[in-house]
Formats: structure tokens, sequence, C-alpha cells
């Protein structure tokens, strides 16, 4: 019998790989884009060719890709102790150190001194399953069970668990799988430039924006509603900065109501929108943070979820007639993963990126308005740090969408991966994200935007 001849890697992929997040049949056809080298913003694919990735991965490569500072931290930290977990007391030195070092980093940044405890997991949706489970348990210890609904925002991405899929406001993620749970519930997302209405001002969007959620609020009943969760800047759902005193609004409503606050800074955390944290950046005062992606830039999948002293003293004070938190992972404070965390922290202090964030941020902000802010179908440029977004409309007066079928923003992302730059489409608006590592230069965003710019002029036939 004749040998087989062996697989090609494309169709080792075709025939064993399930993708996540992939039209399967899309995927049949034209098989994977297998990359096999990164260094700074660049990726190398397997036929050698190099390009700039302006998304960091998915927003998460912080430090830039191929730090081997980081590799060898990891092989260190894997000889010497290469695996421990944290149930039963148990702990290990760098998980202990991440989580002083990131309680006081959050206290210090984020203008928090109420965040008490750091709880870890591995992925920022199950840091938001842990934020969903804790504001159940928390309100059970107070004797109040019927208090356990959240509410999220449309155009919100929490994850794709099925708790935090639930709070997700984006249909595609909730089809074919019976989502959301119940006890979950979406209010309107705050976006201005989609949502305002003619002659509105922006802080007159904010405020009814406040109001609809005062009048979901009392629609479900307060003594319903345990949670509000939201990011400081929804990242998939559209890179949708707050309207200028959205957040003050909410908080006082939340307050009013005995409502907690869970902040997801699975993106804006580590320098991303241009500060540590979302948090400081908009007065938020957090009873649960979520945090992922930047806290080890994603050399090791590591998150992790630091709790109030509001919700702690609830469960410490309740712990003797409860028993143990029977809530954790195996690969909780992951003794690799926490090392890592603690020398990417270094890296990102050290480098000092979080102002590099915000300066580079408002340079890729000039640079893409100078070079397509005319053309008529880019309808508005916005961001803050380095996570900026172009949103495409295919009138500009009248904001009007494109039919999804031929969307814009993913005919000229595509052109431009092409051309040798990766930037994100994303699937709740028409809208573009560029979210390079922080370590992004000037050199760098001049050359992406170029190649961005000729992809639009590319695809600018099928869009008229
Ligand atoms: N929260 C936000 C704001 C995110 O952007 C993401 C992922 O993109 C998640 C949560 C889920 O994180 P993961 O994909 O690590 O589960």
């Amino acid at each position: 019998m004749p040998a087989t001849p062996p697989l090609s890697l494309d169709d080792m992929d075709r025939q064993s790989l399930f993708h996540p997040v992939t039209s399967i049949s899309d995927h049949i056809t034209s098989g994977p884009v297998v990359y096999t080298r990164g260094d700074g913003v660049r990726l190398t694919d397997q036929h050698g060719r190099e390009v700039i990735d302006m998304g960091a991965g998915l927003w998460c490569v912080n430090v830039g890709y191929g730090r081997a500072g980081l590799a060898d931290v990891a092989a260190s930290a894997m000889r010497e102790l290469s695996f421990q977990h944290l149930f039963g007391s148990a702990a290990s030195e760098p998980a202990i150190r991440l989580a002083d070092r990131l309680l006081n980093l959050f206290r210090r940044e984020a203008c928090a001194p109420q965040m008490a405890r750091v709880f870890f997991g591995t992925s920022g949706s199950d840091a938001n399953d842990t934020a969903f489970k804790l504001v159940r348990y928390y309100n059970n210890l107070l004797g109040r069970p019927r208090k356990k609904k959240i509410i999220s925002r449309l155009g919100a991405y929490h994850g794709v668990s099925c708790a935090s899929g639930s709070l997700t406001g984006i249909s595609a993620y909730h089809k074919g799988f019976d989502l959301p749970l119940p006890d979950v519930v979406h209010v309107s997302c705050p976006h201005y430039y989609r949502h305002g209405l003619p002659g509105e001002s922006e802080a007159a969007f904010a405020a009814r924006m406040v109001a609809e959620l005062r009048a979901t609020i009392e629609r479900e009943g307060p003594d319903t509603i345990a949670a509000f969760i939201a990011e400081p800047v929804m990242g998939t759902g559209g890179v949708v900065p707050p309207p200028a005193g959205y957040f003050q609004g909410v908080q006082k409503l939340l307050a009013e109501h005995d409502i907690l606050f869970i902040v997801d800074e699975v993106i804006t955390g580590f320098g991303r929108t241009g500060s540590w944290f979302g948090s400081g950046k908009y007065a938020l005062e957090p009873d649960i943070v979520s945090l992922a992606k930047g806290l080890t830039s994603a050399y090791f999948p590591l998150s992790a979820s630091i709790v109030s002293e509001r919700v702690w003293r609830v469960l410490e004070a309740t712990s003797r007639t409860t028993g143990a938190f029977m809530h954790g992972f195996t690969y909780s404070g992951h003794p690799v993963g926490c090392a890592v965390a603690l020398a990417n922290l270094d890296i990102i202090a050290g480098e000092d990126l979080v102002s590099r964030s915000e300066k580079m941020g408002r340079y890729l902000l000039a640079r893409l308005r100078e070079s397509i802010g005319d053309n008529p179908f880019v309808g508005d440029i916005r961001g803050t740090g380095l996570m900026v977004g172009i949103e495409f409309v295919a009138d500009r007066a009248r904001r009007q969408d494109f039919p999804a079928e031929g969307a814009a923003h993913r005919l000229v992302a595509k052109r431009a991966q092409e051309r040798g730059v990766l930037t994100r489409a994303l699937p709740f608006l028409p809208v573009t994200s560029f979210s390079p590592p922080l370590t992004v230069t000037e050199a760098e965003i001049d050359e992406a935007v170029e190649r961005y710019a000729g992809a639009l002029g590319d695809v600018l036939p099928q869009l008229r």
C-alpha cells in the first residue's frame, strides 16, 4: 500500500481544529492563517509574510510580542514550582505577591481604597462569572434571595460562558445557545454618535440613558436588582467611550437602590485607555472589578476579580456559619501566570507604557482623521488611549448603515489584512477597532494608517 502523504498544516487544521468565533463554512473554503512569530507589533505567518498587528491580538498584548524577559520569568517559575492551587488555604509566593501588588495598584491608580481582596481565574469570562456568582452569594448571605438580577447594556461584551455570555449584550453571541439566562436585563447602549437625537447635547443624552436605567430598575423592582455591569469604555460593542456625565448619574442611581457596581476592566485595565484603569479615568467606584488580558499581556492566561470591602465584609462576617466559599478553579492563581503578571507589571511601569498609550493614542487618532476623516463612508473616528474605533456609514448626513451583507468595515479590514495590517471588524456595529501594543511607535502608526487608508481606497468602488 502506498504511504499516505503527510497532511499540510492547513489541511490538518481544517480536519482537526474547531475555531472559536469563526464561520465554519468560510474556514473550510479559505483555511487558516498560521502565525509563527511575533516581535513588537509585528506578526509573521507561515509563508514569511509580515503584518502589523494593530489589534494586539484581542486587545491584550499590551507590552508587545516576543519579550524574552517574560519567557525567562515563565521558564524559571515553572522550574521552581510548576503548579500550586489555592484551595483550602494553600498558596504560592507569586500568587500572594500579585494579589498584594494588584490591590495596591488598583487602590492607588483608580482612587479606590475600598477594594479589599483579589480572586484569581484564567479568563475574562470566568472573572465575570465569578462576579455573577458573587453578587448572588452576597445577597443570599444578606437574606435577600430576590435581589439577583444583573443589568447590563446592549452592545456590552463580557465573555461567552453561560453567565458572562448572558451579560454580553450582543445577540449574535446568544443566538442558538438559548441565552441570555433569566435574571439578566439589558438597557440601551450609551452611544451618543449613533443614538443621540438631533439637537440633543451629550449631557442630555447621558441623562436620558440614566433615566432609562431608572425606569428599568423601577419596572423590575429595586429589591430584585443585585448589580449593574459595565465596561468603562465599551470595546467589542464599538469602542464607545462613556458620554459625559453618564457614569456619575448611573452611580448615584445604584447607590440609591443598594445595587452593586461590577466594572469590567478586561480591556481597559493596564494602560489601554491611557490611564492605568478606566475606573480611575472616569471616577468609578466599583464593588467588583474584572481584570484579564493586559494583566499578563496575554503571555499567560490569567484573570483577577477584585472585591470591595463592602462585599468582603459580608463574606467574612458570615463565614463561620456558611462554611467554605465553594467557588474556584484548578488554575486560580497559577504560580507561573502570577510570576509572569508581576514581571509584566514591571515592564508597564518601568517603560511608562500608560503615558505612552495616551500619547500614541492621540497620534493615532490624529493620523486616522487626517488620512481618512473626509471619506464619505467614515462617520466617526473616536477613542481614548490606544483604544480607537472607526465607525462606517453608508450615508454620513443621515448616519445610515450599509446593508449587513456588504458591511464596509469588514471589506476594508479584509483588504487591510492583505496589505499587511491587522485591525478588527467588530460584530455589533460597523466599527473597526485599533488597539495596538502600547509600545507602538509613531513610525509604525504611520505605516499602519497608510496601509489601512490604501485598503479603504481599494474597496471604495465596492462601497458606492
Ligand atoms: N470582558 C471584556 C470587556 C472583554 O473584552 C472580553 C474579551 O474580549 C471578556 C470580558 C472575555 O474575556 P475572555 O475572552 O478572556 O473570556
